[in-house]
């Protein structure tokens, strides 16, 4: 018994994600983008919505909240530091807590800096990480709230997490991400071999997500901004590695 995870297109260019655990019947839907989308998974499936995890308050990943409670009277956990920007959440939580559905447990980790409290739903047993617009495949959220600092502080804790992770993200970004990442890192063999197996899957119309943390921890220059290469690129040789980071992402906001 464990956790099976649905993947499935929702609104333009976000992902949509059912967990659910096998033992209980429980399922979460992690976040909610598109109700549509949503009840079109479930039905696939034959699951019935017990659970939204909420990871921030953008509009994109909450505005069918009400619509899903209202169909299914299910239950919505979303970020304490957000509780005043999202409508609808009943059980709040923050970095350290955990979050139950049925026998499957989700570590909540704080990754500030796209939103100040942005959370992300880590399932160590199954080795899940659902990272919402906190961390893409070779790139990271735009930082629309946050500082540098903290930003990396929290992607460095979701690089500690195992290598065989697969994340869970929350756009299909990936491709005009590898465009960037080979721009300031393009002697990576990592990197390169990423974004030519990301070509072939756009070209064959499939998702590059799931990806798995170890191989993002090598071709993600903005997990790599503690590595000399990437703050000699910058100039920043010897410099804090938040301020390579800094760099980096407004690299990519100007790219
Ligand atoms: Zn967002």
């Amino acid at each position: 018994m464990g956790l099976i995870v649905d993947v499935f297109a929702a609104r333009s260019d976000n992902f949509g994600y059912l967990v659910h655990d096998e033992a209980s019947g429980r399922t979460a839907a992690v976040d909610a983008p598109e109700a549509a989308a949503i009840r079109n998974a479930l039905l696939q499936r034959g699951w019935t919505l017990t659970d939204i995890f909420i990871t921030h308050h953008h509009i994109d990943h909450v505005e069918a909240i009400a619509e899903l409670k209202a169909e299914y009277g299910a239950r919505v956990t979303g970020p304490r530091a957000e509780a005043d920007k999202i409508d609808g959440l009943d059980d709040l939580v923050g970095d350290g807590d955990t979050v139950e559905l049925g026998e499957s447990r989700f570590a909540v980790m704080a990754t500030p800096g796209h939103t100040l409290g942005h959370v992300v739903f880590y399932d160590a047993a199954g080795g899940h990480l659902f990272s919402a617009d906190a961390l893409f495949s070779l790139g990271v959220g735009r930082m629309f709230e946050g500082t540098p600092g903290p930003m990396w502080a929290g992607l460095k804790r979701l690089r500690d997490l195992p290598d065989e992770t697969l994340v869970y993200c929350g756009h299909e970004y990936t491709q005009s991400n590898a465009r960037f990442a080979l721009s300031i890192d393009p002697d990576n063999p990592a990197l390169r071999a990423r974004a030519a197996e990301v070509d072939a899957l756009r070209a064959a119309g499939r998702p590059t997500i799931p990806f798995t943390l170890g191989e993002d921890k090598r071709a993600n220059p903005f997990l790599r901004a503690d590595a000399p290469e990437l703050a000699r690129v910058y100039g920043l040789e010897g410099a804090d590695p938040s301020a390579v980071f800094a760099a980096i992402r407004k690299g990519k906001d100007n790219f």
